[in-house]
């Protein structure tokens, strides 16, 4: 059996369990413990509370371990009963308040069980708080404070991202505890229906790659080569049945629709098609206002979905469409420039350009599926297949050391685009990216800034030599030799770290120094970069091949005598 199969197969039987539990999680007083005896009483299950669980081992109260021993010594110990609650099954899990924002915990939760979060308004939380006389306000230590509401309310928002990383989230303000656990067997009920079905085809297919989790469900992303011809076949699969349309630009919309659009009908999808002109220049209103009015012309509606076939601009402008469109309708990506098969397509963010300024209009909306054919690499002209290694190749620097060793190993066979050597990395460096995403989905938590690695000269350099100058992938390997030479400098990193960067850069055909250019104008352009925060500029370093870090105080003189090594 292949290792490939092997791995679908585990991933399978992963699958299959991960409802084999129930694990409840949300901010204090949202009813877990309660909720969680009820469900274990009505499915005839166990029932496994961490908090008590800590208590009864450490023979003290979660206050007097707080108070005592401190936050940090609180959530290891609660970390390792996290673990032992998610090997069982057949468990009802009750957590504590903070438990799921940390990542290996809510990592073990989300592979055990199906995760619900119990929600309910600041004001809901604090009533509930007050009148539960055994748990009074003061055995809570996180809410010590002279405003409680204040308190909770600022805690809550600052968590209300991660819980919605859960399957399920229920509101239960006017729920009480019967409803809240009827709530919750009805939805572990469909979703195990469909996970067993949907979910466990998705991952054991060949071509999956990783799934970007939303509030709103999972995008999957497929990397294959030849895989367009199963386009009507994802899509059918994804609940995508209804009508496509099909946006492409002057390039791709002559070299690859045709196969696309005969995928989908082949699977009885009705497909209308569009083109625009090929370039940065038609990421404007003035090319939405037609797109609009012709989805208007063929009547579409909420359940039909937009196909984006093409580079960056194509994705971003179809994606915009889709989330404004009848206020919302579904989309897919099918990205046919690398840089856009590793970047731009996931993520969710979409955008058009105005005078002012680039992607100040737009949206984020995720797509339903992504599908990422490598073979359509074939067409796209060499200048723009080298300036997308750089992004494939960063996320290998600053997440994933095997992927950078991959890409140093088999350099040959990737640039020659050999099908299974270069989907095996561009997969690879599409999940990592995910990985990133997936903790930081509207980019509100500062997680995503490690995708920015090379970015504030890359795009300083775009910005003052003028954007068309230097692809994007040519400024951000630039940026990526100025960024691990502020490393060195700073000694995070040798001297020899920098040059085996700049070794792989230049295998793949990439700058890595840009000369004769004004160095006034560079720090100019980077002030006005959206990544300045105040006068200090968050610079993305890093700390080894593999391991990227956010620094904002880097001296002004290490920034003058790197840019007189590299611009
Ligand atoms: P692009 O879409 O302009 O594509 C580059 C060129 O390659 C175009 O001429 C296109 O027609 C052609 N092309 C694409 N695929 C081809 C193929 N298979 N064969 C032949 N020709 C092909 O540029 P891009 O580099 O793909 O994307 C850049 C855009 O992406 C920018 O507008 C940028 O702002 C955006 N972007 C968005 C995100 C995001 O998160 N949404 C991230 C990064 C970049």
């Amino acid at each position: 059996m292949s290792v490939k199969r092997k791995l679908a197969l585990f991933l399978l039987r992963i699958t299959r369990n991960i409802m084999e539990n129930i694990i409840l999680t949300g901010f204090s007083g949202t009813g877990k413990t309660e909720v969680a005896k009820l469900l274990a009483y009505s499915m005839n299950w166990n029932v496994f509370d961490t908090d008590v669980v800590i208590e009864q081992e450490q023979g003290k109260t979660i206050k007097e371990i707080f108070e005592n021993e401190g936050e940090e010594n609180f959530r290891k110990i609660e970390s390792n009963v996290i673990r032992k609650a998610c090997s069982n099954t057949h468990t009802i899990i009750s957590t504590g308040g903070g438990a799921f924002i940390l990542e290996k915990n809510r990592t073990a939760m989300l592979k055990s069980g199906f995760v619900v979060t119990l929600d309910a308004s600041p004001n809901t939380i604090l009533a509930r708080l007050k009148k539960n006389s055994s748990n009074p306000l003061n055995e809570r230590p996180l809410l010590k404070s002279s405003n409680p509401l204040e308190k909770i309310t600022e805690l809550k928002k600052q968590r209300q991202y991660i819980y919605s990383l859960s399957h399920w989230t229920i509101k239960t303000d006017l729920l009480n505890i019967n409803s809240v656990s009827k709530e919750i067997i009805h939805a572990w009920k469909l979703i195990n229906n469909q996970n067993n079905i949907n979910h466990a085809n998705t991952i054991s297919d060949p071509n999956y790659a990783s799934s970007i989790i939303t509030e709103k469900g999972e995008c999957p992303v497929f990397v294959g080569s030849g895989i367009i011809e199963l386009l009507g076949n994802y899509c059918k699969n994804n609940n995508l049945s209804s009508t496509a349309y099909l946006i492409a630009d002057s390039i791709t919309g002559f070299q690859h629709t045709r196969k696309a659009q005969l995928s989908l009908e082949n699977h009885s999808i009705p497909t209308h098609t569009f083109t625009f002109p090929q370039g940065e220049i038609s990421k404007t209103i003035s090319t939405i206002t037609p797109i609009f009015e012709w989805l208007a012309q063929q009547k579409a509606e909420r359940n039909h979905f937009v196909v984006a076939l093409g580079g960056g601009v194509v994705g971003d402008i179809s994606g915009f469409v889709a989330s404004t469109y009848n206020r919302g309708i579904p989309f897919v990506q099918v990205p046919t420039s690398l840089a856009a098969m590793v970047d731009a397509s996931i993520g969710g963010k979409t955008a058009i350009n105005l005078p002012q300024g680039k992607n100040l209009v737009g949206a984020f909306h995720q797509p339903s599926i992504i599908l990422i054919d490598t073979n359509l690499l074939k067409t796209l002209p060499q200048r723009e297949l080298i300036s997308g290694w750089a992004e494939a190749i960063k996320h290998g620097i600053i997440k994933n050391l095997d992927l950078f060793e991959n890409f140093e190993q088999n350099s040959n066979l990737i640039q020659k685009l050999d099908p299974l050597t270069s989907t095996r990395v561009i997969k690879a460096s599409v999940a990592t990216k995910i990985e990133v995403v997936n903790l930081d989905q509207y980019e509100t938590l500062g997680i995503r800034t490690l995708l920015n690695y090379g970015h504030t000269i890359g795009h300083a350099l775009e910005n003052s030599i003028g954007y068309g100058e230097l692809l994007h992938g040519e400024a951000v390997s630039i940026g990526m030799c100025f960024a691990a030479r502020i490393s060195e400098k700073m000694g995070l990193i040798d001297m020899k770290c920098v040059q085996r960067q700049e070794k792989i850069l230049e295998t793949y055909g990439l700058p890595t120094y840009w000369k004769n250019i004004n160095h006034e104008q560079i720090k100019l352009a980077m002030k006005v970069d959206k990544k300045t925060v105040g006068k200090s500029i968050n610079w993305v370093l890093l700390e080894n091949i593999g391991k990227a870090v956010v620094r904002s105080d880097v001296p002004e003189d290490i920034i003058k005598a790197t840019m007189k090594e590299v611009l």
